[in-house]
């Protein structure tokens, strides 16, 4: 991909595992809850927590999971232009997923981080999702650890920005629970 000022490639990865060891390995609801209270989308968004249903419903629904993985690779990009393509990826990302799950009866798939498809979400002012053909909870959201997903079945870490600088890659991690 080439911006106006930098530079970078994609490459994407896929994983299949079962529910049943992704919520082996994975799934910690109340652990990763604390962490989604820590974030200010917490309670802002109706794509975060707190939600009306167990996060474990969900998961004990479907029996398989496919990962989908965006690794973005800087070439001249710095950390701050790479964070700003992996914003830029996102939303082709879940219109990805969509596509995945339209295409994959009784599936349902999993967003990368927060639903941010509206300025500012419906849930501010107690209104329903304005998009609901849009809105997809994420993997962390749900209770997973992304960065133990990104190690087990990738094999790669999850790596940050530091200081600006550009780390090796950046990872996006999208899902699709199947029946
Ligand atoms: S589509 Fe809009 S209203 Fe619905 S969760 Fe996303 S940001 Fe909120």
């Amino acid at each position: 991909m080439l911006d106006s000022h930098f530079s970078y490639i994609v490459e994407k990865a896929e994983a299949e595992t079962s529910v049943k060891d992704f919520l082996r390995h994975c799934i910690d609801v109340p652990k990763f809850l604390a962490c989604c209270q820590a974030c200010p989308n917490y309670a802002h968004r109706w794509s975060c927590p707190p939600f009306s249903f167990d996060p474990m419903d969900v998961w004990n629904a479907y029996t398989g999971l496919r990962l989908y993985a965006r690794f973005l690779i800087p070439g001249n990009a710095d950390g701050n232009a790479l964070m700003g393509a992996l914003r830029k990826e996102k939303p082709g990302f879940l219109q990805e997923l969509l596509r995945l799950e339209q295409d994959t009866p009784d599936s349902l798939a999993l967003a990368c981080g927060t639903c941010d498809a509206c300025n500012v979400c419906a849930k501010e002012s107690g209104r329903p999702c304005a998009h609901p053909e849009q809105l997809r909870y994420s993997i962390e959201a749900l209770g997973g650890d992304v960065g133990e997903a990104a190690q087990r079945y990738f094999g790669k870490p999850l790596l940050w920005v530091h200081n600006g600088e550009a780390p090796e890659y950046l990872m996006l991690v999208g899902g699709l629970l199947t029946r």
